[in-house]
């Protein structure tokens, strides 16, 4: 039999992470000889020589991580190059090559949503970086509102419309929100102040958070003004059906996956 290989996931939270129960039930279920866990990361400057030390075939990386992920790879595809986040590694010939599936995930679990719709993203981190770029290739119409000024640097470099809770004007209106920041995640904070919040959901027609796991302040909300809601789920599923095939070399097909690591929802 071939030997076991290691799979892991580093985040800082990661104890949250379902990562592990869908790759597991997916190796499980496909005879794989693999196993998937959780690391909590403490210094991103360690990231690199844990992949060696601990031998490890490939890994997910979650927040807040990415950037420096994208940093440590010898080689990136071009989704990653694009936004310089990988969410995604493998170690082959004792070189890391990294990929970004979290944008794909994203980009799928909205295909819903009607293309030219107006996308209000909340947020600039490595996610919204990633997901903006693809969204606007498949022609949604992009606006990042962030807290902090220096993120939105990049977004405004690659034409994006952007603003600071300071500058965001009163008439914006919007078809989809989503909160792409962290807010929500250890915490139960809200993405952006309520003002701003009251103004733009009652306009929208769904809301999205892509946190999940856990009832948001952000889905409250957005409920309480009866919208439409979806949390992150769709998003972590597909983005982790395509870190699967990385995994495994491309061997099963995309179908056959989600058939078993959607199981890790139920
Ligand atoms: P980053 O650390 O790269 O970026 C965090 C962003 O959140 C920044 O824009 C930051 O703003 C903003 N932020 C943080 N705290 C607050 C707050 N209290 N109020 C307002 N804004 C805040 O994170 P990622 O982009 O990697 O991830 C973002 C979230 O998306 C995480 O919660 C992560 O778990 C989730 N996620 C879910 C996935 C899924 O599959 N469902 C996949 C990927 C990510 P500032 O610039 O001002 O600091």
């Amino acid at each position: 039999m071939l030997e076991k290989k290691l799979f892991l996931i580093f985040g800082n939270p990661v104890s949250h992470s379902k990562s592990p129960l869908m790759h597991n039930l997916s190796f499980q279920n496909l005879g794989v000889n693999s196993c998937y866990s959780k690391y909590k990361l403490e210094d991103e400057n360690q990231l690199r020589d844990i992949f060696f030390n601990l031998d490890i075939s490939g890994a997910n990386i979650t927040v807040p991580f990415k950037k420096k992920a994208f940093d440590i790879c010898d080689y990136t595809d071009s989704y990653s190059k694009k936004f310089n986040s990988v969410n995604t590694i493998i170690k082959k010939y004792d070189k890391l090559f990294g990929y970004n599936t979290d944008a794909l995930g994203f980009l799928e679990s909205i295909s819903h949503i009607p293309k030219n719709s107006k996308i209000l993203i909340l947020g600039a981190g490595g996610t919204a970086q990633s997901t903006s770029i693809i969204l606007r290739e498949n022609n949604y119409l992009v606006t990042i509102l962030n807290r902090g000024r220096e993120r939105l640097n990049i977004f405004k470099n690659n034409g994006f419309q952007t603003y600071t809770f300071e500058d965001f004007p009163s008439d914006g209106q919007y078809d989809l929100v989503v909160n792409m920041t962290s807010a929500g995640l250890k915490d139960n904070l809200l993405p952006a102040p309520i003002e701003i919040l009251n103004q733009i959901i009652p306009k929208s027609k769904i809301c999205i958070d892509i946190l999940y796991g856990k009832n948001t302040p952000f889905l409250e909300i957005s409920k309480k003004y009866g919208k439409k809601i979806q949390n992150g789920s769709n998003m972590l599923l597909f983005q982790g059906i395509l870190a699967f095939q990385y995994f495994t070399e491309h061997k099963f097909k995309y179908d056959l996956i989600k058939k078993h690591m959607k199981r890790a929802f139920i």
